[in-house]
Parts: C-alpha cells; structure tokens; sequence
C-alpha cells in the first residue's frame, strides 16, 4: 500500500492543487493529511473542501482549533492571530463542522499520526535531539508521523542510537530497519528555505519513503494574501521558503 502524506497546508490552494496534481501522477491508496488546513494562507473554504473530498484520514492542528475559537490567540505571534481572526470570519459553517470533529492524533494502518508530537500533538515542535527522541520513546509503531514544524524530517532510532535529521526534495529514506519519525514537511508554507510545496510518498509494503517537492505557482497565493489585505510577511515569507 502506497500512502501520500500532506501537511500544514495553511490555506495555499495554489500549493495543495498543484501537490495534489503531482500525487495524482501515480496515484496511492491513501491520502493522509496531518493537520493546520488553515491559518496565515488566504483560500481556506477551497482548503478544507478539497480536503474533506481527498483525504481518508485528517488531523487537526492549532491553526485550525485557532479558526474554531478552540485556542486561546494570545499564544500566537501577531500575523498568526491576525489571520486567524480572519479565518474565523470567512470559513463557511460546513468546513468549521468538518474541522470540529477532527482529532490531532490517530492511528492507522501501522503507523501513528500526529500534528505536532506525542507529548503535546498541537502544540510542541519536534526539532530537538530530545523531542525526536522522546517522540519514539512514547509511540510503538515503526513509522511515526509528525507536521506542524514545516520542516522535512527523517529520524530514525537504531539500537538506541539516533540517526537522520532533515530531509531535503527528492531525499529517500529505508525505512525497514529501527523505527523511523518523519515530518513531510508543508504543502503551504514550507520553511527549510526550500519554497516548493512539501509531501511525503511511503510505501508500507517496501517500507520506502520518498520526501518530495514541487513548485506552484507562489505569486497567485501572494496577490490572493495581498487582495485579502492579510500581514504581507505572510506573502514575502512564501518566496524565500521561510
Ligand atoms: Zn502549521
């Protein structure tokens, strides 16, 4: 079974269309999405439609409990609070239910799923030695699941040794040996100065990971952020992958 694995889609239709293009490409039995459709990016309603019709599995992240009223917006930098106000205005009824009943962990097929990390699964960033470590050390399944950090990650626990760090477009990772904590990275806003739009391919049966990435059309989603008169670092950071 081939699964693609989406994340931090944060509002870029531009971003999750042309992602979503090059999956349908060589199509996989599964789609899973790890949360944060929305926030900072301008097209959530499309967002959240697209992914209710696609996905088989989707958690859900702070941005999106942000939109919901779910999460306190003193916890969030100022351009995320202001574009979370923002979305709570514009998201339609339909795609706020499809988000309510969403939870930030699952586990399916083998694998277990996260937003952010098992210690905290909205809120911790797994970028540390030590959030990597405790993130395996509290899950049993060999492939592991984390977003929420945008950064493409590939970390492997080996006889108790650590091993792996980022993964870069078009990195692959065997994963049939110790157990294995990936990030795919962001559909939206990807922040490993890499501005292509992130996803991962797994293969359960070869136990293959392929960490992938392609471009999308970033000044579209710019004008749409700028149209909406959202913060224009939200614009600028899309250019540079930031
Ligand atoms: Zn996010």
């Amino acid at each position: 079974m081939r699964v693609a694995v989406i994340s931090d889609i944060h509002a870029n239709l531009h971003a999750l269309e042309s992602v979503l293009e090059a999956i349908d490409a060589d199509p996989p039995d599964r789609t899973w999405c790890l949360g944060d459709l929305v926030g900072y990016g301008p097209r959530p309603n499309e967002v959240v439609e697209i992914v209710r019709e696609q996905a088989d599995l989707c958690l859900v992240g702070n941005h999106d409990l942000a939109a919901l009223g779910r999460i306190d917006l003193d916890d969030f930098a100022l351009d995320a609070a202001v574009s979370a106000h923002w979305t709570q205005a514009v998201l339609l009824d339909e795609n706020r239910d499809f988000l309510a009943r969403l939870s930030s962990t699952a586990e399916v097929d083998g694998a277990q799923l996260f937003h952010a990390s098992p210690r905290d699964p909205v809120w911790e960033y797994v970028i540390t030695e030590e959030a990597a470590r405790d993130a395996l050390e509290r899950t049993e399944a060999p492939v592991v699941f984390v977003g929420h950090s945008h950064l493409a990650l590939a970390i492997a626990l080996l006889d108790g040794q650590l091993g792996g760090g980022l993964a870069p477009g078009g990195s692959e990772a065997d994963v049939s040996e110790g157990r294995w904590l990936l990030n795919p990275g962001s559909v939206g806003q990807p922040r490993d100065s890499d501005p292509r739009a992130a996803w991962i391919d797994l293969d359960l049966e070869a136990r293959k990971v392929q960490f992938r990435r392609v471009t999308y059309p970033v000044e579209r989603t710019q004008a749409e952020i700028r149209e909406r008169e959202l913060p224009e670092a939200l614009a600028e950071r899309l250019a540079h992958g930031v």
